[in-house]
Formats: C-alpha cells, structure tokens, sequence
C-alpha cells in the first residue's frame, strides 16, 4: 500500500480515463491536425477566454516557452515571487533556458502586492540594469502552501503593467483549485494576463499534458519554440484525451480535495509534537512542521515511508503535504495514527 502526500501528479490514470486514451481519434500534432489535441485546445481556450493555444508535454515547457516568447533581450528581468516554482526548482530555467535574469519578490505565501513592485515597473530605461518584460505569477502558489492570489490584487498589478508595457504570465498549474475554490471564473483569473498555462497531470489525473494560451502572435510565437525544444509531438491524442477527460470529469472533484487538506491538518494540529495552523491553507497543499522536543523531520518522514508506505516531503524545515484523487479519507485516518504513534513512542 501507499498513501502519497508528496504530489498531486502522483494521481494515477484512472481506468475510464485509460478507456478513452485507448479509442481517441489522433493524427499529427505537429501540424496542428490532431482532431483530440485541436478539441482540448478548443476547450481552454473557452475556459480561459483566450484565441489561442498550442499543447505541450508539460507545464515546465509551457513556462520556459513563455519566458522565452515575452522577452526581448538577453538578460530582461522575469519578476516573480522568490519561492516560485519555475525559480526554486525545474533546473534553473530562466537563466539556463529563457536567457532571462530572475528578479524575485519576498512575497507572503507567494503572494506579493501592487505596492511591493512597483519601484521595479515605473523607472526610466537605464543603459546598464535590465529592463523588467514580464511578471510570472502563479495561482495557486506552490511553495507558498496553496495560496490563492486574490482578484483585486491581480487587477491591479495587471493594470500597473499594462500602463508600463510589462508583460504577465500565469503559471496555471493549479488554476483550476483556484477556481474552485473562490467560484471566479478562470476565465476571470486568466483575463489579468497576457499568457496562460494551465496543467492536467496534477489534481484532474491525466499522466501528462498542458496547454499554453494567450494572443495569436503569442501563440505563434510559442510554436517556434514549441518546436526548438521538441515539444512539437505526433499523436499526441492519446495524451490529449486523458486531459480531456480530467478537465470534463475530475475539475469539480478539486474541491474535495481542499475539504482533505482541512481534514488532515485539522487532524494533525492536537497531536502533541506538530506544529500547524489549519486555517493558513486553503486548497489542497499544506506545510506543517515539529516542535524541538520532538524527533527530526527526517526521521519521522523515513518512519512514515519504510514502516507504513506513506510518503511526504521535506521542504527546507517544513513538511509539506498535498492532497489528491487517489488519497481516501481512510488514508487519511491510517496516517494520522501513524503520525501518532510514532510521535508518541519517540
Ligand atoms: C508542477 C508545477 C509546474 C510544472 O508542471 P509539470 O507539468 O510538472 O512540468 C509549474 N509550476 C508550478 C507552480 C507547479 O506546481
């Protein structure tokens, strides 16, 4: 058995979506003539309200082929918050790929304000400082523990780059908990931003696949590099499909897993040797962490793994925990008095 707290891509592809996989229609992707691909295209791009769209392997290569698409020169500044996701991990891609200079922002939770950027929007050109091209934002924030960006506060940054020709991004990855969660419209959330990623391998389940959206010169764009890193597919209906099936059958059930997330923490917070505050998470990725009397962090993660196959994270001096589709309520409860007991007899 085991019960994965570590990733919501961990979802696996269920049978009815495996059903659909195998009888998709597909044809080559690379010249847009995939009929299930060109479907799920079509889809997001209603959802987000964009024109248009191409399908990538994933949502790393839907940030890299932004970053590369919306700057201009060698050494532009991305902003964007200091625990970003496309910052902290996937392998230095802004430098390594987007030839980009990361500027990053203290956010809280990964959410930082209008007020807090704009001395880096509103300042001459300078001949030896590199100009700011785009702002990546993500919803919901990934190493900020879930946290959903507020409306308000994406307008009105939208609204201090649009005035200074600043470019916005949104990685997507969870846009859909977003939604669910505060019942805007992600059409609502994705109107602040000139490119969109959003990605069907995590909470909806699909093994694989993301969609990258905005304006048509955009996209066309991002199909050049689309092709310079090989995300340029064939069949890629297959993989389609699944997403397809994930977004139709799988994005209402977001919202139970933020009802998990409550419930585990929730479960968490009286045992005595566990530092939490339930109410900090509002979708489905939680951080808590042990008080000093305690065992370390890794002992009680490799306890949990090796003696009852539960599997969580450590980030920095934290544990991180995220809820999903294939974790049951009852998993739940078997980790709980597993948490219990080995803090107890420590
Ligand atoms: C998972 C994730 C990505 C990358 O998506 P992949 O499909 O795994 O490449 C990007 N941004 C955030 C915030 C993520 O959580």
């Amino acid at each position: 058995m085991q019960i994965d707290f570590f990733s919501d891509t961990n979802t696996n592809p269920s049978k009815a979506m495996r059903q659909v996989m195998a009888h998709a229609s597909v044809g080559n992707e690379a010249a847009g003539e995939d009929p299930t691909v060109n479907a799920l295209i079509k889809v997001t791009c209603q959802l987000l309200g964009k024109p248009a769209a191409l399908f990538l392997p994933s949502g790393t290569m839907c940030n890299v082929i932004a970053y590369k698409a919306h700057i201009q020169r060698p050494g532009d500044y991305i902003l964007l918050d200091h625990k970003a996701h496309a910052l902290v991990v996937q392998s230095g891609l802004i430098a390594g790929q987007a030839e980009a200079t990361p500027l990053p922002i203290v956010g809280i939770r990964g959410v930082f304000t209008e007020d807090q950027i704009k001395e880096h929007i509103i300042r001459p050109p300078l001949r030896n400082i590199p100009a700011v091209r785009l702002v990546s934002i993500e919803q919901t924030t990934n190493f900020g523990g879930g946290a959903i960006w507020p409306l308000t506060v994406l307008q009105a940054i939208a609204a201090l780059c649009k005035a200074y020709a600043v470019s916005m991004h949104l990685d997507g990855a969870r846009l859909f908990n977003a939604a669910v969660a505060t019942q805007v419209a992600v059409s609502a959330y994705a109107a602040c931003f000139d490119s969109v990623f959003v990605d069907f391998s995590k909470g909806l389940g699909a093994p694989m696949g993301a969609v990258l959206a905005g304006e048509e010169d955009f996209i066309e764009k991002a199909w050049y590099y689309k092709f310079q890193l090989g995300g340029a597919m064939h069949q890629a209906g297959i993989i389609a499909a699944a997403c397809l099936y994930g977004l139709e059958h799988h994005r209402d059930d977001l919202i139970e897993d933020h009802v998990k997330m409550k419930y585990l923490l929730e479960g968490l917070f009286p045992i005595h040797g566990i530092i939490v505050n339930p109410s900090l998470y509002q979708t489905n990725i939680g951080y808590f962490s042990l008080t000093p009397d305690t065992i370390p962090i890794q002992t009680l993660l490799d306890r949990l793994r090796h003696a009852y196959g539960i599997r969580m994270a450590a980030v920095a001096d934290s544990i991180r925990v995220i809820t999903h589709r294939d974790i049951t309520y009852k998993a739940i409860d078997i980790t709980l008095a597993a948490v219990k007991k080995i803090l107890r007899v420590m």
